[in-house]
């Protein structure tokens, strides 16, 4: 069962009735692009909750509270609990934030006793964990992890109401992202010690996000890696670009065996389609553009002319197969056209494509690629 994309928005101690206002009316005109595929979250101040819920209310968007009391109510100033977040309409929470652990003095026990809150009353957490720069570079981000999570397996009876969040602290908030790579190591340890200490059905149904300067820009390489399943976002969870990053998400119709197949036409446009190519022609300047390019892949039934924008032209070396993901295909002046756009991946293919047939140009109007 494949896990469905989560991404959370952070607002931490930021902004002002009206910015929030603003924001929120960007989150929904971004809602269409991500609505039913990935689930979102966003977290702002706490007087701001209510107003945000009715803000969005129309948009897939749900609202959660950055902090949750490790007690239950009472005498407790300043503390809101598990219960009063339920009782409010607050389906979830963040909890063991670097910035509540580093700052505030929040140690794995109290991470402990606030999920143990949250599953009592039934409020779903994003339990944040993630190493120091000098824990990563004296080799123990797995044991740092591994310490935050043993913290917390025997407060958790319900894994359905948790998310992980991975969020190396050297990344948060200061512009220096982990590479797609570092991301991937971090995610396949820790779900390989869920499955350890808990069993491999939870490891494997449970989202583990990553965090730390996430941008529309960056999301796309993280996302594709096969242990990220979405984002805990901070500073671009303030932009009205936020949207970007959760459509980025929005899985791509799986692949299976490419080839081209021959259809009436493309009415009206074909978007999400999946391919693969070797490229046969070096890309070249398409007139009149500053970033667009078109470059010539194909397979061993035609050859097709791609549209590409911007740093995605550089795998498109003659000879290399190329995978493309979540194209755009239209019909325009009687020729299929194949965007690759910025949200679309193209980069090398494991896949070899056998030979390539140059002579049969399938731009014209009579063949899609498909790979369905
Ligand atoms: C965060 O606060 O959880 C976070 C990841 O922040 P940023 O995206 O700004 O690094």
């Amino acid at each position: 069962m494949p896990r469905k994309p989560f991404v959370g928005g952070n607002w931490k101690s930021n902004g002002t009735i009206e910015s929030a206002k603003t924001l929120c009316a960007s989150l929904n005109s971004g809602a269409a692009a991500y609505r039913n595929k990935v689930e979102a979250v966003v977290c702002p101040i706490t007087p701001q909750i209510s107003l945000v819920n009715k803000l969005v209310r129309k948009s897939p968007m749900k609202v959660g509270a950055q902090n949750v009391s490790a007690s239950k109510e009472g005498a407790f100033t300043g503390e809101v609990s598990a219960g009063q977040l339920k009782d409010s309409g607050i389906q979830w929470t963040l909890i063991g934030h670097s910035e509540r652990r580093t700052k505030y003095g929040e140690t794995d026990e109290v991470t402990a006793q606030k999920i143990e809150q949250c599953q009592e009353a039934g409020v779903s957490v994003i339990f944040c964990i993630g190493e120091l720069l000098e824990e990563r570079e004296a080799g123990k981000t797995d044991d740092v992890n591994k310490r935050m999570m043993d913290a917390v397996y025997g407060k958790i009876k319900d894994w359905k109401k948790v998310v992980v969040a991975y969020e190396p602290v050297w990344a948060i908030g200061t512009g220096k992202v982990a590479t797609p790579e570092q991301a991937q190591d971090a995610h396949a340890a820790i779900r390989k010690m869920i499955s350890s200490a808990v069993s491999e059905e939870v490891a494997d149904a449970v989202r583990i996000l990553y965090g730390g300067s996430v941008t529309p820009e960056n999301c796309k390489d993280l996302i594709d890696k096969p242990d990220i399943d979405g984002f805990l976002v901070g500073g671009a969870s303030l932009k009205p670009t936020f949207t970007d990053i959760i459509a980025a998400c929005v899985p791509a119709i799986p692949l299976k065996k490419p080839k081209f197949m021959k259809v009436d036409g493309v009415e009206p446009a074909a978007r999400g389609v999946n391919f693969f190519g070797k490229v046969v022609k070096a890309p070249t300047k398409v007139e009149g553009s500053e970033d667009l390019m078109e470059v010539v892949v194909g397979d061993d039934t035609a050859i097709v002319t791609l549209s590409v924008r911007g740093d995605r032209v550089k795998v498109c070396e003659v000879g290399k197969t190329v995978r493309v993901q979540n194209a755009h295909v239209s019909m325009i002046k009687g020729f299929i056209r194949v965007a690759v756009d910025k949200w679309s991946a193209l980069k090398p293919a494991e896949e070899e494509v056998a030979s390539v047939n140059e002579k049969k140009d399938m731009s014209g109007v009579e063949y899609e690629l498909t790979n369905n």
